[in-house]
């Protein structure tokens, strides 16, 4: 439910209104706008509560009109938060007009290599880098990743190349010591719904970059986004990487774009696409990359390896330094177009 003040509602009676939301036990949250202040309650209200409240509500002074959200989720909409989201991590920003590219290699595999890949992702001009060092791995006997052992080499490498960093947590104990080494936390698409680790991620205060579920719904996976900010933190970023389809005969996935546009009109968070997770075929990234930029999206993720045939993971969906040398050329060229900073 949102209530919406009259235009210059004084703060005396911006305040009443939260404190009579606050008497029924819930917790307003006010949101100042440009030419007049709305009041947000966060809460699933029964059909009784919501009467009750609109009632008491409606009779007080500088309130202009009280609606219905129509989506289950709150924060994460456009109607608690008008503005598109920024997200800061140290220098880099993310979203509202900036265009983020996060590259590297699918798992950490040692130190020279990563350190040799993040080298190569710098000096293609990205600046986040990611890697994988817990890898969520269909087969048990499949590479596992370096676990502590790679965050402590990519801290190492953050150090030496200055290149923000982002890594996956895979399980709500764990937040601790990745939010101890790298700057943002990754849900993979694997745990978009591991509500105990999205509320330790919440907690946790880190940018959480959040994937879609690979049979999650829009909904869904707002709703798994809910979980974090509703720990009050607002550094959420939504990644698209791809869901399940029907023909998986020439592609791993369906990279669904169409779910930036959609979140672009319900959501402020900023959306990234991961055409790499998205196709599994690096021949079909850069397109794919380049349309997520004109499809309005916040960014990017792509894996990229200096030596992709001998990569321990994803090779196969995994860009050289050619291909994403030519990649970021072409982004570069196109951002203007998107009107987008890259
Ligand atoms: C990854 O980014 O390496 C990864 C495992 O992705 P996803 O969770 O989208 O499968
Ligand atoms: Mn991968």
């Amino acid at each position: 439910m949102i209530v919406v003040m009259q235009l210059g509602a004084t703060e005396a009676q911006i305040q009443a209104v939260a404190e009579a939301i606050r008497a029924k036990g819930l917790e307003p949250l006010v949101m100042p706008g440009d030419d007049r202040t709305a009041i947000g309650i966060p809460a699933s209200l029964t059909p009784d509560q919501r009467m009750t409240l609109e009632g008491v509500l409606s009779r007080l002074e500088g309130v202009n009109k009280i609606s219905e959200t129509s989506h289950p989720y709150k924060l994460a909409s456009q109607e608690y938060h008008r503005d598109p989201t920024l997200i800061q991590v140290g220098e880099e920003k993310i979203g509202a007009g900036h265009f983020a590219v996060m590259a590297g290699p699918c798992s950490v595999e040692g130190y020279e290599e990563y350190r040799e890949a993040a080298l190569m992702v710098k000096a293609c001009g990205a600046r986040i880098l990611r890697g994988g060092a817990f890898k969520p791995r269909t087969s048990p006997y499949s590479f596992q990743g370096l676990r502590v052992e790679g965050l402590k080499i990519i801290q190492q490498v953050a150090r030496e190349t200055g290149l923000v960093t982002i890594t996956e947590v895979m399980s709500a104990d764990m937040v601790e010591v990745v939010a101890e080494h790298v700057d943002i936390l990754q849900i993979g698409a694997r745990s978009m719904q591991n509500y105990p680790l999205l509320i330790e991620a919440g907690k946790s205060q880190r940018p959480v970059f959040l994937k879609r579920g690979p049979s999650a719904t829009i909904d869904e996976w707002l709703l798994a986004a809910e979980y974090v900010l509703n720990e009050g933190n607002p550094n959420v970023i939504m990644c698209e990487r791809g869901i399940i389809a029907f023909d998986r005969t020439y592609t791993r996935n369906l990279l669904d774009l169409t779910a930036v546009q959609v979140l672009k009109a319900q959501t402020h968070l900023p959306v990234i696409v991961d055409p790499s997770h998205g196709t599994g075929v690096a021949k079909f990234v850069p397109g794919m990359a380049k349309a997520a930029m004109v499809a309005g999206a916040d960014g990017i993720m792509v894996e990229v390896h200096p030596d992709p045939a001998e990569a321990k993971s994803d090779g196969s969906q995994t860009l050289d330094q050619a291909q994403f040398a030519g990649l970021m050329a072409d982004l570069r060229r196109l951002s203007d177009y998107a009107g987008v900073k890259l």
